[in-house]
């Protein structure tokens, strides 16, 4: 990666879109391309959706993309070749890293799902970028080291998550590179919104019939198979938990999750005086993509404006831990601290994976996760090969349950 990327002005950010061919990665394009005098794509990646990538490649004539096979690369190489672009294509976890962390890009948008995201995710940190974080499996894994790194390395941490980025805009001052002290400062509680999922009222003895189609039919967000099937376990909300803890520096009791299936609300901030400021929007992710640009101004991002005369109602209500164990699960692996959340993480990734091949009931996935995090002795976490040394042992265990299943 030598060339300089064509010859743009200092006021254009250069932007590299880790997981461009995602849900996420889709509306970051999306936002962008409403901008060309603001942003310039410099580079995208892909997992299995290799001609959806070349496609996005031209459009946007990034200088650097990476797939994760070696075929993959041959086969895009020749065909960008023959449609005259000149592409670097990079390869596997150090294609992503050399990515994140080269001088050719300012702005990183982090939207691989799961954990691969976190090697690639931590080096942007490292690299002093501005992160666009939409990757919130990185900083449940790793999140002391991950926050460290952001500000050992001058980076700027953005939530895209919408409840993150909801609460980032309703708090005191934005802080994005010093370490803020909200709960000195005047906050009481950060209130998370929950959607409650397209299970939120269905009988709990049907969840062990429930089909991947129906976990994956969120009734409000168009989002990828993943976290589509923890928004149905609302195990997506219990690492949202965690990702705040860490975003705003909040213990597990200071963050209180709050059922609001209409999903106009993204979360809100309680302070000592009795106010309680929220944001609220269409549910549509370029909102939150478009702030994390743009910060501290505002862009347009083609999301239409909120219409509160057809909105009926805005309800709100307590989640029902025995429905949603993965949502218990997760305040208790982040009350343990040090190694719990990675393993937590882990074994809820190999149990959606399972269930989206069918190999078990949708009501095994918090069961499995509990018997990985109970057999799980937790200790601190020091190192980053610490975290994928867990997060590989807590698959191995997962897979264990899972096989005695299927
Ligand atoms: P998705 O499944 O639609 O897209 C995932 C992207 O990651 C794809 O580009 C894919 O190519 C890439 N990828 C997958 N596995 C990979 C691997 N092993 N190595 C390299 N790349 C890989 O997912 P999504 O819904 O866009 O979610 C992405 C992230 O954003 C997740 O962490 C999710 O929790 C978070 N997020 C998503 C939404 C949403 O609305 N979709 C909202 C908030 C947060
Ligand atoms: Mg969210």
């Amino acid at each position: 990666m030598t060339k300089n990327h064509r010859n743009e002005s200092p006021q254009v950010k250069r932007v590299c879109i880790l997981g461009s061919t995602g849900s996420i990665g889709v509306s970051t394009l999306d936002v962008i391309a409403r901008h060309p005098d603001r942003y310039l794509v410099v580079g995208l990646s892909a997992n299995s959706r290799i001609e959806a990538l070349f496609q996005q490649c031209l459009v946007h004539k990034p200088a650097f993309v990476s797939v994760t096979k070696e075929n993959d690369a041959r086969t895009l190489s020749e065909q960008l070749i023959k449609a005259g672009l000149e592409v670097d294509v990079l390869v596997g976890e150090e294609g992503l890293i050399q990515m994140a962390e080269s001088d050719q890009s300012d702005y990183v948008m982090a939207a691989i799902v799961g954990a691969a995201g976190l090697r690639p995710t931590l080096a942007a940190a490292q690299a002093g970028k501005r992160v666009l974080l939409a990757n919130k499996e990185s900083l449940v894994m790793a999140g002391r080291l991950f926050m460290d790194a952001v500000f050992e390395n001058g980076a700027e941490l953005l939530p895209i998550d919408s409840e993150h980025n909801a609460i980032f805009q309703c708090l005191p001052k934005p802080s994005v590179n010093g370490r803020s002290d909200f709960f000195n400062s005047g906050v009481r509680k950060i209130l998370l919104t929950a959607s409650g999922g397209p299970f939120l009222n269905t009988p709990v003895e049907e969840l062990s019939s429930v089909t991947v189609k129906q976990a994956c039919a969120h009734p409000n967000w168009d989002m990828g198979r993943k976290i589509s099937v923890d928004s149905a376990t609302m195990m997506n909300k219990g690492l949202e938990l965690i990702e705040a803890c860490w975003l705003f520096d909040a213990k597990p009791e200071q963050v209180q999750v709050v059922i609001h299936p209409e999903s106009i609300v993204h979360s809100m901030v309680d302070y000592i005086d009795g106010s309680v400021l929220a944001q609220l929007g269409n549910p549509d992710m370029r909102t939150p993509i478009a702030y994390g640009l743009s910060w501290p101004d505002r862009i347009d991002s083609g999301v239409p404006a909120l219409d509160l005369f057809s909105q009926h109602k805005l309800t709100f209500s307590v989640p029902d831990l025995e429905r949603f164990p993965c949502l218990r699960l997760a305040y208790e692996a982040m009350e343990s601290g040090g190694s719990a959340p990675a393993v937590l993480n882990a074994a809820n990734e190999e149990a959606v994976a399972a269930f989206l091949a069918e190999q078990i009931r949708f009501d095994q996935i918090p069961s499995i996760t509990e018997q990985v995090l109970n057999a799980h002795q937790c200790n601190e976490v020091s190192s980053i090969s610490q975290v994928l040394e867990l997060d590989k042992h807590a698959r191995h265990e997962a897979n264990q349950f899972i096989k005695a299943l299927s």
